[in-house]
């Protein structure tokens, strides 16, 4: 059994071949079944290189977000035919990919993996603010969404196999931005950093903010809103949060984790019969507007491979700029909403 995501990348590997390095990490078993996951590497060998993660399907029903993230891999597998340029950025830089992050949970259009649990709110913390009622994840039952999991468990295969991938793919990268593709809240997309535990705001607020302001300046006609994750709410166990710490406690370079979350009020908006599919809340229905949403993003992961192959620009910021950086930012995000 498959679908038609997993189709789609086990076909393209097949066209990668020797372009990347592509790993099974995973079988994850289900039922009589055993769903792959697969990881995929490009560009530079040197492990302190500049790495751009790109991920997909944590959430299963969620399908819009690994599909944007399959698109960028189709185009940047079709440009390595015969562009020089992303070669010569691919001497500099790595870029991976973990697109179908939860096969299960996407061949059951469903939020949580097999077992039920929301693999984002399945990391071994708590935050120290009290999250947001329920959506901030729940031990009550697995029936109910926002499952964190039994309290003490082991993290469930699917995280455990995202942890690991980022620990030995980016963490030994001198800088690193990760982008995990989401959709449902909201009716805009957001570009969401950390923290999503605590409104606290977390220690690279001004980087954060000299990264916006580049987006902003750069592309004064993009779409998205960046801010701290908990000005949308807070949860306990995000693993970008988790992996955050993780990176902080080791003090390695400069890791930036971000969640892309696509706005799906706006489509359910213009097409409100979507809210009676099962997909509906979180999945493009019509064919042009899915073309549409494939198409948006690909300018951001363009952005993004500048931002961190020319990182200096906003990560090595003077005492100064970044006093100034902080200041902005806390106005920006915290004093004036
Ligand atoms: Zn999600």
């Amino acid at each position: 059994m498959s679908f038609p995501e997993l189709v789609f990348l086990e076909n393209l590997i097949g066209d990668i071949k020797d372009k990347a390095r592509i790993e099974e990490v995973a079988r994850i078993p289900y039922m009589q079944e055993r769903f792959p996951i697969y990881t995929l590497a490009f560009g530079s060998k040197d492990p302190r290189a500049p790495t751009l993660a790109l991920v997909g399907g944590v959430h299963g029903q969620e399908k819009i977000g690994s599909q944007v993230v399959l698109t960028f891999l189709e185009t940047m597998t079709r440009l390595l035919d015969w562009d020089d340029s992303i070669h010569q950025l691919l001497e500099h830089m790595r870029i991976v990919f973990l697109p179908i992050a939860n096969p299960v949970g996407m061949f059951l259009l469903r939020r949580g993996n097999g077992n039920r649990v929301d693999l984002m709110r399945n990391g071994p913390f708590d935050g120290p603010s009290p999250t947001t009622f329920f959506l901030g994840g729940q031990r009550v039952s697995k029936y109910l969404p926002w499952y964190r999991g039994v309290k003490g468990a082991p993290m469930e295969l699917e995280s455990q196999v995202l942890c690991d991938f980022i620990q030995r793919e980016v963490f030994p990268a001198k800088v690193s931005i990760a982008l995990d593709v989401h959709s449902g809240f909201g009716a805009i997309d957001r570009l969401w950093f950390p923290y999503s535990h605590t409104i606290q705001p977390y220690p690279q607020l001004a980087e954060a903010y000299a990264l916006k302001t580049l987006l902003d300046e750069t592309y004064p006609n993009h779409v998205y809103r960046m801010e701290p994750t908990a000005q949308g709410y807070t949860i306990s166990g995000d693993l970008w949060d988790y992996l955050y710490l993780e990176h902080q406690k080791k003090e390695l370079g400069f890791f930036f984790p971000m969640t892309l979350e696509m706005g799906s009020w706006l489509w359910l908006k213009k097409n409100p019969a979507q809210i009676f599919s099962s997909l509906g809340l979180f999945h493009p229905m019509h064919l042009h507007r899915h073309k549409r949403i494939l198409r948006r993003h690909l300018t951001l992961f363009d952005f993004l491979q500048r931002a961190t192959v020319s990182s200096k620009v906003w990560t090595q910021l003077n005492p100064e700029d970044r006093a100034e950086n902080q200041k902005r930012a806390l106005d920006y995000w915290y004093y004036e909403t």
